[in-house]
């Protein structure tokens, strides 16, 4: 037991204090090492195959160790730098010290489920996060992407596809990098820091959701354009659900409660009758450097 404590101390496992369930733990530091022989294996296979530091890092966390060593392999294959994490603690950390530019990430985890993972990450991260589980009812999918996911794939699933996605997702980001890290609107009334996932109003932190940081961001970097609401759903879903469109009025909603001064005449998501929706703010221009 004196071991145990002391290789969990090293492998940064917290024990419950509950002798009776010292099995999980150990099947925990067991998952843990194996991961990190997994992880130094990935490493060495990538600077075996000369993959460049310019490559794409990928965080999976899954704890069944077979499927994600079949990850990893293929992921491995395709050139990308992987980061593999056998339990929920360990992918916060692993993500937090690696900042990883795509996620995969299993719901069903040990220590910390995948949903409260994605919520935090979605605090302070917008990188694309795969959601690959086996809980396939419609209302989880849908659960899993409103809180932030950009795509859900279910298990069993086929490696080659989940690759081909990946590559997708990166693309999608290469091609639409942001334009600007940080906005600010109608004489410094809302500001809005897309880095950092922050938003204030009169200089007060507004604490938003997921979908409706992804919806604010989406039409503030279009000033005036209208969008009507499938463009939304697609936009903060990243895919259209017929008769799903409704949802985006209450997020729309909820984000004027929180960023408008007065949300029946609001400022900053205006809605233009029989279209959709569209950003009205005004930008700030910004001081000129002291010479
Ligand atoms: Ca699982």
């Amino acid at each position: 037991m004196k071991n145990l404590w002391r290789i969990c101390r090293d492998f940064h496992i917290r024990l419950p204090f509950n002798s009776g369930i010292v099995y999980t733990c150990i099947k925990s530091v067991s998952n843990r090492i194996h991961s990190i022989q997994q992880t130094t294996k990935i490493e060495l296979n990538n600077k075996y195959i000369g993959v460049s530091s310019i490559m794409a890092k990928i965080l999976v966390i899954e704890d069944e160790l077979k499927i994600q060593q079949i990850i990893c392999a293929y992921l491995v294959k395709e050139g990308f730098e992987v980061i593999a994490a056998s339990d929920g603690a360990e992918g916060l950390e692993s993500f937090k010290i690696s900042q990883p530019n795509l996620m995969i990430l299993d719901l069903m985890l040990p220590l910390i489920p995948g949903e409260q993972i994605l919520t935090t990450i979605r605090q302070t991260s917008d990188i694309p996060v795969i959601i690959l589980s086996a809980k396939k009812a419609e209302e989880e999918r849908i659960f899993g992407l409103n809180i932030g996911a950009d795509d859900y794939l279910i298990k069993p699933f086929s490696p080659r596809e989940l690759v081909a996605r990946v590559n997708a997702h990166l693309r999608r980001m290469k091609s639409n990098p942001p334009a600007a890290i940080s906005f600010s609107y109608n004489d410094h009334l809302l500001q809005i820091d897309l880095a950092k996932h922050q938003v204030f109003l009169k200089n007060n932190p507004v604490n938003l959701t997921p979908t409706e940081f992804k919806l604010l961001k989406f039409l503030c970097e279009a000033p005036g354009q209208v969008f009507n609401r499938s463009q939304l759903v697609e936009q903060v879903q990243g895919y259209n659900y017929n008769g799903f469109d409704r949802t985006i009025d209450s997020h729309i909603k909820n984000l004027r409660q929180k960023i408008e001064l007065n949300p029946e005449a609001p400022n900053f998501i205006i809605t233009v009758f029989g279209l959709g929706y569209k950003f009205g703010g005004e930008p700030d221009v910004h001081e000129p450097a002291n010479p």
